[in-house]
């Protein structure tokens, strides 16, 4: 029997991930669910889970979920903030955690599961873009299990080696083919972009996902993310590392050896895959995916992405370049960009622009600890906000 926290439990992949554990409740158990403000979902999954523990991001929401599992007759304890998410994630009681927490709000957490050496389930993208190296010595000291949800990044874990150790030369390895729907706005005119909504950005064409994420699907910086994202995960150069466009995202991405093979793995573009991949892993369990019908599918395609279309995936490219702490300073000013863009205080082209004055404003430097790294995620959060406001006053 594992035991499981999940980190974001109403979110997508929460919600996800669930799914595929109430499938299987001889392998695991519920130890803690996590939710910011939506407390009555939360206590709902309680109600079904429960778990142990349940955190929420206030005192407030901490006392309504308190009196709401008191109605259904719950003794579940609950906690809030940042150092109750750390304590679930680094618990005794827990074998294995959900970094499912959109944005930097789950670096804390997920660290403080690397630290104590769990089996990391790692949907959380930003928290490894932001800290890299850190992150990655922190699961090294420690010994824990890191383990790709992210579907690209998983489909390459599948097409690597078993015994994969982070270098490319060792195993023949020529590139990681990083595939991308290309989003809601792959074919639009580019002179309309300005124009787009917040509604018409966060509907994918094949994913059901957070709204944050779904932006980033639209700018292709969710791409860029990746991009970075497989240069810790898999010790992939920049260099290394090609974008694919492929619309039907039913090849979630490939890796391709220097004898001319390309592994690819596919399947319905569904998160349950990946998250019952590495729930199980090294065995494997049933997601309730249905198996992808490739007559059905029909055709297949691929292209180049396009650059000016996209130019959050440049920047990410030159901030992994950069190094340090230009893949934070990118992080966080994506972030302020698409909540600003999400709650209509700017609009859609000026999402790049934004991040590309704050990387221009604030080069990355060496990061000695994950204290300096929120020093300058700080700064690059309070330039993009005084750039918003100096655009919009
Ligand atoms: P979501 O917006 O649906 O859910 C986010 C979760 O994080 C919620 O449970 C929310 O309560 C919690 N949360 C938000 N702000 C918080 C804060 N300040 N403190 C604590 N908790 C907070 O997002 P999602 O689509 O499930 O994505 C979660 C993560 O997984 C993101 O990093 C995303 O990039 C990654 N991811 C998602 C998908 C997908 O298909 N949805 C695919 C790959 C990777
Ligand atoms: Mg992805």
């Amino acid at each position: 029997m594992q035991t499981i926290t999940i980190l974001g439990a109403t979110g997508s992949i929460g919600a996800s991930t669930l799914d595929v554990l109430a499938r299987h409740p001889d392998r695991y158990r519920v130890f803690a669910l996590t939710a910011h403000s939506r407390v009555e979902e939360l206590a709902l999954q309680c109600e079904r889970f429960r778990p142990e523990v349940a955190v929420v991001g206030s005192a407030s929401s901490a006392k309504l979920l308190s009196d709401l599992l008191q109605g259904k007759g719950l003794n579940i304890q609950v906690e809030y903030g940042e150092s109750a998410l750390c304590a679930v994630a680094s618990a005794p009681g827990c074998d294995a955690v959900m970094a499912a927490i959109v944005g930097a709000a789950g670096l804390a957490p997920t660290l403080a599961a690397a630290r104590a050496g769990k089996k990391i389930m790692l949907a959380n993208k930003e928290a490894l873009v932001m800290s890299g190296r850190l992150f990655m010595d922190a699961i090294a000291e420690s010994n824990a299990t890191l383990l790709p949800i992210d579907s690209e990044h998983n489909a390459i874990f599948q097409c690597l080696p078993r015994d994969y150790g982070r270098s490319m030369p060792d195993h023949g390895i020529a590139k990681v083919l990083l595939t991308a729907s290309g989003g809601p706005f792959r074919n639009r005119p580019i002179e309309t972009l300005d124009a787009v909504t917040p509604e018409e950005a966060v509907a994918h064409p094949n994913w059901v996902m957070g709204r944050k994420i779904s932006v980033d699907s639209a700018t292709m910086m969710n791409k860029g993310l990746e991009v970075i994202e497989a240069h810790w995960l898999f010790g992939a150069p920049a260099a290394d590392i090609e974008v694919v466009i492929h619309p039907q995202s039913v090849i979630h991405s490939m890796v391709s050896y220097i004898d001319g093979s390309v592994l690819a793995q596919l399947g319905n573009p569904d998160m349950r895959t990946p998250i019952a991949h590495a729930l199980a892993y090294p065995e494997r369990i049933a997601s309730g995916v249905a198996p992808v019908d490739l007559a059905l599918i029909g055709q297949l395609a691929f292209e180049r992405p396009d650059l000016n279309r996209f130019p959050c995936l440049k920047l990410a490219y030159d901030a992994l370049l950069a190094g340090g702490s230009a893949p934070a300073i990118l992080n966080a000013a994506n972030e302020v960009a698409v909540e600003a863009f999400l709650d209509r205080r700017i609009g859609f082209r000026m999402i790049d622009q934004l991040i590309a004055r704050v990387m221009d404003r604030l080069p990355g430097t060496d990061v000695a600890d994950i204290d300096d790294l929120l020093v300058q995620d700080r700064r690059a959060r309070d330039m993009a906000h005084s750039f918003i406001q100096q655009g919009t006053s």
